[in-house]
C-alpha cells in the first residue's frame, strides 16, 4: 500500500505572523514543485495561523495547515484554550497532539490526548498524535513497551474510518531539539512496531493507511536516510522548518527530487 508521504514543521513557538508569512514565502517553490508528491503542513503559531491561511489562499500555495496544539471542548469558559471550530474556522487540516514538550511543561496526559483526537476527526480534521520515550526509558531498554501503551491510550475508542487517517509521529524526546537522532534502524524498528499497534487495535488494512513519521533533529542531511525505511512515512521537523532552505531540502528529499 503505497502511502503519501508527509513532511510538518512545527514551529513551536518561533514566528510572528510577518515572520511567518515570509518562510511561507520562502517555500512556495518547494511546495509548488513537490506538493502533489508529498503532502507539506506547517504548524506555526496560533497567532500566525490566519495570516499563513491567507497566503496560501491567496497564492495557491500547495501546502496544509496545521496547529500545535488544541483543547477538546468546542467554545465556552476556558480561557486561554483554542478550540477545534476556530481551527476549523481557519482551515486547519492538522492537528498536532501529545508533543512530548506539551506533555513536559503543561501537563497534557494520554487521556487528554485520546479525547482530543477525537474530537480533531469529529472536526473534519486530522491529528498528527506524538509519541516518544525518555532517555531513561530509551537506557533502560524499555522503549517497545511505553511506546505500545502511549499510542494504544492515544487511539483507543477511535472510529475505524478515523484510524485509517491517523498520523502518529515517534519522537523519541532524547533527539528533540539535541541533535542526536535515533539510527534509521531504531526509528523504523518502532515506526514498525507503532503500526503492529495500530494493527492489533484496528485492523491490517488501516495500519496500512496511517501514516507514521519520525521526528527528532531531522535535518536536509540525515532526512533521506529516516525516508528510505519500510515503515517511516515523513517527518515532524521543529528547528530546521524554520529555515525554507533546510525545510524545502527535507521536502525534496521525501519527494525523491533531491
Ligand atoms: C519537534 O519539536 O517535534 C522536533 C522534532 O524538533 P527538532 O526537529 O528540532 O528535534
Amino acid at each position: 500500500m503505497a502511502r503519501k508521504p508527509l513532511v510538518a514543521g512545527n514551529w513551536k513557538m518561533n514566528k510572528t505572523a510577518a515572520e511567518a508569512v515570509s518562510l511561507i514565502n520562502g517555500l512556495k517553490e518547494v511546495a509548488s514543485n513537490c506538493g502533489d508528491d508529498v503532502e507539506i503542513v506547517v504548524a506555526p503559531p496560533f497567532t500566525a495561523l490566519h495570516s499563513v491561511k491567507t497566503i496560501f489562499d491567496l497564492d495557491r500555495v500547495n501546502m496544509a495547515l496545521g496547529a500545535q496544539n488544541m483543547f477538546y471542548e468546542t467554545e465556552g469558559a476556558f480561557t486561554g484554550e483554542i478550540s477545534p471550530r476556530m481551527l476549523q474556522a481557519e482551515h486547519c487540516r492538522y492537528v498536532i497532539l501529545g508533543h512530548s514538550e506539551r506533555r513536559q511543561y503543561f501537563g497534557e496526559t494520554d487521556e487528554a490526548v485520546n479525547r482530543k483526537a477525537k474530537v480533531v476527526f469529529e472536526h473534519d480534521m486530522t491529528p498528527i498524535v506524538c509519541c516518544g520515550e525518555s532517555l531513561e526509558t530509551h537506557e533502560a531498554e524499555k522503549t517497545a513497551e511505553w511506546i505500545t501503551e502511549q499510542v494504544s491510550a492515544a487511539i483507543t475508542g477511535l472510529l475505524p474510518e478515523h484510524a485509517a487517517r491517523l498520523v502518529i509521529a515517534y519522537e523519541p524526546i532524547w533527539a528533540i531539539g539535541t541533535g542526536k537522532t535515533a539510527t534509521p534502524d531504531m526509528a523504523q524498528e518502532v515506526c514498525e512496531l507503532i503500526r503492529t499497534v495500530v494493527t492489533e487495535m484496528f485492523d491490517e488494512d488501516i495500519a496500512a493507511t496511517a501514516r507514521i513519521l519520525y521526528g527528532g533533529s531531522v535535518t536536509e542531511l540525515n532526512a533521506h536516510l529516516f525516508f528510505a525505511a519500510d515503515d517511516i512515512d515523513g517527518a515532524l521537523v521543529g528547528g530546521a522548518a524554520l529555515d525554507a532552505q533546510s525545510f524545502g531540502k527535507i521536502i525534496k528529499a521525501a519527494c525523491g527530487c533531491g
